[in-house]
């Protein structure tokens, strides 16, 4: 029966059309599509020829899919199946995308509970879903830089309390510096009353600028306007002229790195007004920088005018007497050994022994007086070398027949016995003597005394080594230098102090170097090298 108020079918479809809603009906188990409206075929991106074909052949690209198995499934059993942003991809345009949808698949029925057709509904919400997905990995992000703000602001705050603590250790150590500070300045103030005390001028070389400074005692020695400030070749000027080089040399010396920096020499100035001469020491060290270039040379001047002086009288006093005493001793000398020879004949008995102690106390005798002229020659630069060639091992065995004949220690010979060297025979062997003599005086209990020779680049090395009581290390920088003694122990030895300090200036004469290796209860090794005959010409 037809009635107005039912629809036809065409009127559905339209009715259908007219949705926003993509809406289609399929049929049977391939899902044949009975009707879809424009909003469904706008969303499979088809046209209307897809009406009566399967679900499969009109859209193959669901192949692989799961939704034709769905409409297979929905159609058998009668049911209905929903999703919500299930993606699909769908060929739109020619172009295989996926789209997202919220869709439902619901079997329609009869009376009967049959399943007639499934209506089919989707929407696209492709667009909402992407803009959700956007927004949860935004949040994810955020999140993340909300954790990384929070470790930053953690470490911040970790920083924050390092710098508290940093703080108030900068203050500490400002406490510190101001104490150190005043302290520097007490120190400074007790400098500058010592260098008045010690009536010291102070002086301060910067190389980089090549100008010389230094305090009013220095200016007014060198003749200077207490303002100025002045190149170096105006100071040098001031020197006396055959000091200049080796004072020019010096300084250049001093501020090679290699050399340590230091500066310690005795030079005259002459006062540019009134003339008056002045010898003085200069101490002084330099100061580098972390390319080892020398940033500044400071130090000291002392005046030794009036110790020089004083060395002088006493040089001339030595020089006098020794050579007053040289012609008395050696005639008494003569007289004693021709009474030697007669002493067998001679009565009484006693006459022999006091001839002897009186030749013993003459040798000493005659070994101050040599050291005393040996002085005063090496003091008033004239030590002169008679040099020739010589096998130093020879020289080493047959000098000390004193001490073979006395046969209170051995000397053992040691090392290489080829060696010859080109020097003056005798002030080496002079400086032989005086080195096994002072082993033999001042390690008495050393039986054993080495004389050993070896090579050391273009020279040879003697060493005289004893079993000895050693020296303590405070005093070995002063051995060489004229007139030092020490005693040992509280023991005194005879001597002047006269024998290093000739036999350092003979071996510097040759051009070789000598010292001493030594500690207490360790014995002594006193050394020296002169060049090899090679090297020497
Ligand atoms: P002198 O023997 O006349 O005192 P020297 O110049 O020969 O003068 O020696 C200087 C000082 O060196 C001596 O006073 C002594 O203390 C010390 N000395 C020298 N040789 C030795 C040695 N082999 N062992 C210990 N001390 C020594």
């Amino acid at each position: 029966m037809h009635n107005e108020f039912y629809l036809t079918d065409s009127q559905i479809i339209e009715v259908l059309n007219s949705t926003q809603v993509a809406t289609a009906i399929h049929v049977g188990e391939q899902a044949t599509i009975q009707t879809a409206n424009e909003a469904m075929l706008n969303v499979w991106g088809k046209d209307h020829r897809v009406i009566g074909k399967s679900l499969e052949d009109a859209l193959p690209e669901l192949r692989g899919q799961p939704f034709i198995e769905m409409f297979a499934r929905v159609w058998r059993e009668g049911i209905t199946i929903s999703g919500t942003d299930t993606p699909a991809d769908l060929e739109v345009n020619g172009k295989l995308q996926t789209f997202y949808f919220n869709f439902e698949y619901k079997a329609v029925k009869n009376n009967l509970g049959e399943t007639i057709c499934i209506l089919h509904t989707a929407t696209d919400v492709t667009g909402q879903y992407l803009t959700k997905l956007r927004e949860q990995a935004l949040i994810v992000e955020l999140a993340k830089t909300n954790e990384m703000l929070q470790a930053t602001n953690e470490e911040l705050a970790a920083i924050n309390e390092e710098f508290a603590a940093t703080n108030e250790e900068l203050m500490g150590y400002q406490q510190k510096l101001q104490l150190m500070n005043d302290d520097l300045l007490e120190t400074k103030i007790q400098q500058q009353f010592a260098i008045e005390a010690a009536e010291l001028a102070t002086w301060d070389y910067s190389p980089e600028m090549g100008t010389f400074s230094g305090n009013n005692r220095l200016k007014e020695w060198f003749g200077l306007d207490t303002e100025e400030k002045i190149g170096l070749p105006k100071a040098i000027e001031q020197i006396s002229a055959p000091d200049r080089e080796y004072v020019i040399s010096a300084i250049a010396d001093a501020l090679r790195f290699s050399s340590g920096g230091s500066y310690d020499i005795e030079y005259q100035i002459i006062h540019p007004v009134t003339k008056i001469p002045r010898i003085v020491r200069a101490k002084g060290k330099a100061q580098f920088d972390e390319s080892n270039q020398p940033v500044r040379l400071s130090g000291t001047l002392q005046d030794v005018t009036e110790q020089k002086q004083r060395e002088q009288y006493k040089d001339d006093f030595i020089s006098i007497a020794s050579h007053e005493l040289k012609t008395p001793i050696t005639s008494l000398k003569a007289s004693l050994q021709l009474l030697n020879k007669l002493k067998a004949k001679i009565e009484p008995a006693i006459v022999p022994r006091l001839i002897e102690q009186a030749s013993k106390s003459m040798e000493k005798t005659s070994m101050l007086v040599e050291d005393l002229l040996n002085a005063s020659i090496v003091n008033a630069g004239q030590l002169h070398l008679n040099k020739s060639s010589f096998a130093i091992a020879e020289l080493l065995q047959d000098c000390c027949d004193h001490v073979r004949a006395a046969g209170k220690h051995e000397l053992i010979f040691q090392g290489d016995k080829s060696l010859m060297v080109y020097a003056d025979e005798h002030r080496i062997d002079q400086v032989i003597v005086n080195l096994v003599n002072n082993a033999v005086k001042y390690a008495p209990g050393s039986k054993e005394i080495y004389l050993i020779t070896e090579k050391a680049g273009h020279c040879a090395k003697i060493s005289i080594v004893d079993n000895g009581p050693g020296i303590a290390s405070d005093k070995i920088p002063h051995l060489f230098q004229r007139y030092y003694r020490s005693d040992y122990q509280g023991v005194q030895f005879s001597g002047i102090g006269l024998g290093l300090y000739i036999s350092a200036e003979i071996v510097k004469k040759h051009g070789g170097e000598i010292g001493v290796n030594s500690e207490p209860g360790k014995g002594s090794t006193f050394w020296f090298t002169i060049p090899l005959v090679n090297k020497a010409y």
